[in-house]
């Protein structure tokens, strides 16, 4: 989402998400397995690509946003960065923390209404066009409620919910309880526009075990060397190509620790 409260020029802030959000494309059509929110970003980012727009849409409830909108970024999240337990505890209370109530506020990608058909507009009015229908939006949410209702459903997503808060911490602070989108009571209707954001690399520079770099014959370039995630120690390196969250650091203080002790001796 667009930073409404930029550091840089085009500060994009990346979201968390918990499991629970609707998540259709720029035409209004739900994405299939495995591309719900938090699942696989890189076969999301696939079918996002191929529907020929770079947005995508969550469209979810209050009480979803309370529990699911974690935001990336040491300035998103003052409990943590300022390590204090008791704020960090009171991600448990209801309603959104501080950081996420400011964005549904004043965030520019935000729709926030009381029924689908003023969500539909909102939406539409946000982006300029037309593109989606309301009838479909609503029959899919409709499609997607009613499998709360069905002890054996076969709707990927709902079960996956389910499954999430068997672990005690994301049933606590992570994953809101399972509702319907249209239930009254579980707050207005949120609209959330997902753009396509930047900010990792799976490297670049290719190195031999102790960082030195690469020509394109192979051979290492004199004195020149290269740790972390230049390197390709970030995702792409030690943890694989999909690059899973939450692992790049490791790998990059760890070709760093390498370097560096190669280079003393
Ligand atoms: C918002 C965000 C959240 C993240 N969250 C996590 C997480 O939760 N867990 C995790 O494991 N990883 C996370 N990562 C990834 C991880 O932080 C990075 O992969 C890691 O910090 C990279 O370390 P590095 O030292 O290789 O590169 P960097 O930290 O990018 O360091 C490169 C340095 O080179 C400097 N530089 C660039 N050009 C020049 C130049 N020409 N001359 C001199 N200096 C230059 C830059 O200013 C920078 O300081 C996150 C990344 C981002 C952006």
């Amino acid at each position: 989402m667009k930073n409404w409260n930029p550091i840089w020029k085009n500060h994009g802030i990346r979201i968390l998400p918990g499991p629970s959000s609707l998540w259709i494309d720029a035409k209004g059509n739900r994405f299939h397995a495995p591309n719900f929110p938090g699942f696989d970003t890189l076969s999301t980012l696939e079918a996002i690509q191929k529907t020929g727009y770079d947005y995508s849409w969550f469209i979810l409830t209050e009480k979803i946003i309370e529990k699911e909108f974690a935001l990336s970024g040491s300035e998103q999240n003052p409990d943590l960065t300022n390590k204090s337990i008791k704020q960090v505890l009171k991600r448990i209370l209801p309603g959104p923390p501080a950081p996420v109530q400011a964005f549904k506020e004043r965030g520019e990608d935000f729709v926030v209404a009381n029924n689908v058909k003023e969500l539909v507009e909102g939406m539409n009015k946000l982006v300029g066009n037309n593109l989606l229908d309301f009838i479909n939006i609503k029959e899919q949410i409709i499609a997607r409620d009613r499998e709360l209702d069905n002890p054996f459903t076969k709707d990927a997503q709902i079960n996956a919910i389910f499954c999430a808060r068997k672990y005690i911490g994301d049933k606590l602070i992570r994953v809101s309880k399972p509702h319907k989108l249209l239930d009254p009571s579980c707050g207005p209707l949120i609209a959330v526009r997902l753009n396509i954001l930047t900010r990792k690399t799976l490297g670049g520079l290719q190195t031999d075990l102790n960082g030195a770099v690469l020509n394109h014959a192979g051979e290492p370039i004199p004195g020149l060397f290269a740790a972390g995630e230049v390197a390709g120690f970030g995702g792409g390196g030690v943890h694989g190509y999909r690059s899973l969250e939450g692992t790049f650091l490791g790998g990059c203080l760890f070709t760093g620790l390498r370097v560096g002790r190669y280079l003393a001796k």
